[in-house]
């Protein structure tokens, strides 16, 4: 291949997780920068004596800590932008090498699509199991289909609710055994708890895992064995476990595919930030849907407990279905395609670009091109 080439492929160079990411991008995505002082200390605190509290006062003292915690400077809070740069600068770095404008690459997305999204609803408790249907609702209206995340033990789910939702095609996920943000606080926790997670999985038919309140352990998530997790925000200060592993694309731990989350999750944006309209849901996508991201949103049933919470997910749905390039799937169709894509490569042909690697012919190419010192990537159909 010449270096003036301007069809050079990108190969491993667009940051697709066939080849090993550089160390500095798993800094980022295996979450290794918060092992020191990322913490909240006051956080605990606020925990502990939550229950002893009045509601209103819970409330108060969890929006002033709000505050603080979205002036949080890394990761930053709605975007964090340092891996998207890091794509951007290897693209580029590639194209001077090569002395040409654009490279090409395996696009992100199936057939051309420029970004995916997925709805996933993780169920709390009864009353989320009896608010499904107005969810489901909404969702059919704009021909949408989402992911339900059920807590093996510590609620009663009662006979017919998986086939209902089956029947919507939707798909069942296991949201952990108890729902007391202890799996990943300890080793023999994790081990006790792993036997019956699979168990459940395999009884549900379940191709993913959610942990409870998005605990999460990067050195260990490997060993669930399912399909995919998707527990790692992208950002978000405002959880239990705040921090995020910095990416709005899937990524591997070894064979099992990470779905990050990418949006605020609707307690947060209801009850923490006290918003009502989905402005920031909206704004946040925008930026995820010009990076060719995979805008992925966690609701709970539970607190879409009003007809004004559930026309504000209404209207997100709307502008999703008003946007075009946009593939829309389960999370399980998500990472099958990204466990498919990870082991693929762009290499130079007699005809230009081709993919190389078994694909079951929705991979396509993309261009990554220079426009003002910005790569922009542009989705062949
Ligand atoms: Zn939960």
């Amino acid at each position: 291949m010449s270096v003036s080439d301007p069809s050079a492929p990108a190969g491993d160079l667009d940051g697709h997780p066939g080849a090993p990411h550089p160390p500095a991008a798993e800094l980022y995505l295996h979450e290794r920068y918060a092992i020191s002082g990322a913490r909240s200390r006051l956080l605990p605190v606020y925990y502990a004596l939550k229950p002893l509290m009045p509601r209103g006062m819970q409330l108060r003292l969890r929006r002033l800590y709000a505050a603080r915690q979205r002036r949080r400077r890394f990761p930053a809070w709605p975007m964090e932008p340092v891996l998207v740069q890091m794509r951007q600068a290897r693209l580029l770095r590639c194209m001077h090498e090569r002395g040409v404008s654009r490279v090409a690459m395996v696009n992100d997305w199936p057939q051309g699509h420029r970004f995916a999204f997925t709805l996933t609803h993780d169920v709390e408790g009864p009353a989320g199991i009896e608010r499904i249907e107005p969810v489901l609702e909404i969702e059919r209206r704009h021909g949408f289909v989402s992911s339900w995340n059920f807590v093996a033990e510590e609620y009663p789910i009662p006979r017919g609710t998986f086939e209902r939702l089956r029947a919507a095609e939707c798909e069942i996920g296991v949201h952990g055994i108890t729902h007391d943000g202890k799996l990943f606080q300890s080793r023999a926790r994790f081990a006790h708890d792993l036997p019956k997670i699979q168990d459940y999985l395999r009884e549900w038919d379940a191709a993913g895992f959610r942990s409870p309140a998005t605990h999460r352990r990067a050195e260990w998530i490997h060993e669930l064995g399912c399909l995919y997790d998707s527990s790692f925000p992208d950002t978000d200060p405002f959880e239990p476990q705040s921090g995020g592993c910095c990416s709005i694309l899937p990524f591997m731990f070894g064979e099992l595919v990470e779905l990050p989350i990418t949006l605020v999750q609707d307690h947060t944006l209801l009850e923490i930030l006290g918003e009502h309209t989905p402005r920031l849901w909206v704004e946040k996508s925008g930026w995820i849907i010009a990076n060719h991201g995979l805008v992925n949103l966690i609701t709970h049933p539970d607190y879409l407990d009003s007809p004004q919470r559930l026309a504000l997910y209404d209207e997100f749905l709307a502008f999703l279905a008003a946007t075009s390039g946009g593939w829309h799937a389960l999370p399980r169709e998500v990472a099958q395609w990204w466990r498919m894509r990870s082991r693929l490569h762009c290499e130079q042909g007699p005809e230009g670009p081709r993919i190389v690697g078994e694909h079951d012919g929705r991979a396509t190419v993309a261009w990554a091109m220079q426009r003002d010192h910005v790569v922009e990537i542009e989705c062949e159909p």
